[in-house]
């Protein structure tokens, strides 16, 4: 029997993708990458969006840890960066790499993706997907079956493991092809393109170049970047801030040794995680923006709870900062909200 690897991201696309093999009777494996750019998920114990779909197409997914990769290629991308801080085409062979050693292990004839040709600024351009395929030791065994027949024949086509009439011709960056096979297939339940890849977002691109200015991060740091407001004081310390109450309950699991958590004393407001220097200078400005953000405060100056971790907690009176100060530490491409 035929056996594909599913490159799988959760998204349209690839779940077209393996929806398009598997009704040739191919057995396919999905194989999905946890990116490190990934947006944290609402529920941490739930299933990633990409098993989930898998299994509701009757598909078994393996699931391979990309994060300490990822931040090795966003601070020495091979290919370059995108528009943001996206090492796509680096990622793009990472992924792939594992995929050929996927294929090989379970004995699979070839790999596929749901990539479409012109889809993406960077790795999606014909000529970078050719080096792709070349780079990942995948030439000629990399299908793409969205733009199938817009591409070269693969081994697979032309030795008849698959059907290239029963796959597509799509290229471009509008969706409605894909929508309309998505009905034809019937599948319904699918993520809006936005909200995918975290460096590519102009606000975390910012932070991420922001922290990695201050030396190699571990991957809780950046993970640490995907949470509320962040602001960088004179000695480098860093504080984070809770914007919704969901960034408050994240914030408590981040504290480590060292760390001090401050937050408004008897009244709802952020919590804000003080990571570096405890002076008395640096609690003061922590204390003074954690009030920033509270609406509407009895009155000023106004007791702040100050707690290092594993120790007693002590108030300091402080009053509201303003914008200016707001402004001078925030870590932001954008004027403080
Ligand atoms: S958008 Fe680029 S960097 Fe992000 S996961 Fe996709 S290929 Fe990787």
């Amino acid at each position: 029997m035929t056996t594909a690897i599913g490159c799988i991201s959760g998204g349209l696309d690839s779940t077209l993708a393996v929806a398009l093999i598997k009704r040739q009777g191919i057995e396919v494996i999905a194989f999905h990458v946890l990116h490190l750019w990934h947006p944290l998920p609402e529920n941490p114990g739930a299933k990633p969006r990409a098993v989930a779909t898998a299994e509701s197409l009757g598909v078994r997914c393996v699931t391979l840890d990309a994060a300490q990769a990822d931040l090795d290629m966003v601070q020495n991308p091979k290919h370059g960066l995108g528009k943001r801080m996206n090492p796509c085409i680096d990622c793009r062979i990472w992924s792939l790499v594992r995929a050929k050693e996927l294929m090989l292990a379970e004995g699979a004839d070839f790999v596929f993706t749901g990539e479409v040709v012109g889809q993406r600024p960077m790795s999606q351009r014909r000529p970078t997907m050719r080096l792709i395929e070349k780079e990942s030791g995948l030439e000629d065994l990399l299908l793409r079956p969205l733009s199938a027949k817009s591409l070269t024949p693969t081994k697979a086509e032309r030795e008849g493991l698959v059907d290239r009439e029963r796959l597509m011709g799509i290229s471009g960056r509008s969706r409605r092809e894909q929508m309309k096979l998505a009905s034809e297939l019937g599948i319904t339940d699918y993520p809006s393109p936005a909200g995918g890849c975290l460096v590519t977002d102009p606000a975390f691109a910012f932070r991420l170049k922001e922290l990695l200015s201050h030396g190699p991060p571990s991957v809780a740091d950046v993970e640490l970047l995907k949470v509320g407001r962040h602001f960088r004081l004179a000695d480098g310390t860093l504080l984070v801030m809770g914007r919704f109450e969901k960034d408050n309950v994240l914030l408590e699991r981040f504290l480590q040794p060292g760390d001090v958590k401050l937050e408004a004393a008897e009244i709802p407001g952020p919590t804000t995680l003080l990571r570096g220097s405890a002076s008395e200078a640096n609690l003061a400005t922590a204390a003074s923006l954690t009030l920033r953000y509270i609406k509407s405060l009895p009155r000023t100056p106004w007791p702040v709870l100050v707690t290092p971790v594993g120790g007693q907690p002590r108030q300091v009176p402080a009053a509201p900062a303003d914008d200016a100060e707001a402004r001078r530490w925030i870590i932001s491409p954008e004027e403080p909200k």
